[in-house]
């Protein structure tokens, strides 16, 4: 079906902190060529811009408090907006966004509103509580690159980024306190995100406590069906 175009693969990626979406997130993007739409990304990009929306960003974000969905909303519908420009795309992902509930009918919305509203596909990366604490508390972010280096079950301490030799440290708001707020809010404001898809049969559900490559076979599993 390579190059059907109705057959553009839109996933919205859905998990706890720390459950491993924005690795996989790069994977689905590097085989299907997919664009790739992280909120974490625009978010820490758009809080550069050093306005009033930006300064603001900065404090919020670093109380670890949820950022507005008129923000987050604003942000995606731009983004959504420039990949219409594209001459061609395979598709994107959609890595955060979802965070509460009126977040996923936006999203729908704005899908139906680009004419993207088929084969999209709500994966969820399920870890417990537990898991989400310690990948968080231990993941490293590279200061000169800003590449994640996510903690899944073993500890390898690395002291530089693999990729620019840049010093790895912890990310601003990963800090335990930060990091408890975080999860305690994607347990009350997720839910219902994930009840949503699963109620419209479009949730995909992959076992988050496994090797980054054993998800990622279980999600293309997933996706052939
Ligand atoms: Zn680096």
């Amino acid at each position: 079906m390579k190059g059907s175009k109705n057959k553009k693969l839109i996933v919205i990626l859905l998990g706890p902190p720390g459950s491993g979406k924005g690795t996989q997130a790069k994977l689905l993007q590097k085989k299907f060529k997919l664009e790739y739409l992280g909120s974490g990304d625009i978010l820490r990009q758009r809080r550069k811009r050093g306005d009033f929306t930006g300064k603001k960003l900065i404090k919020v974000m670093t109380r670890g408090e949820l950022v507005p969905s008129f923000v987050i909303s604003k942000l995606l519908t731009d983004k959504l907006e420039k990949l219409k420009n594209l001459p061609k795309i395979n598709g994107f992902i959609l890595d955060g966004w979802a965070r509460i509930l009126t977040e996923a009918e936006l999203i729908d919305e704005s899908l139906d509103w680009y004419e993207w509203q088929k084969n999209v596909k709500a994966i969820l990366i399920d870890i417990s509580d537990r898991e989400s604490f310690d990948r968080l508390t231990k993941r490293r972010i590279c200061k000169d690159c800003g590449r994640l280096i996510p903690w899944v079950g073993e500890f390898k301490s690395p002291r530089r980024c693999d990729k620019c030799g840049g010093p790895l440290v912890s990310r601003a708001d990963d800090k335990p306190r930060a990091i408890k707020k975080r999860l305690e809010e994607f347990k009350e404001e997720t839910k219902p995100v994930i009840d949503y898809y699963k109620k419209q049969g479009r949730l995909i559900k992959i076992n988050g406590k496994q090797s980054i490559e054993d998800v990622f076979k279980d999600i293309l599993k997933a996706l052939k069906k």
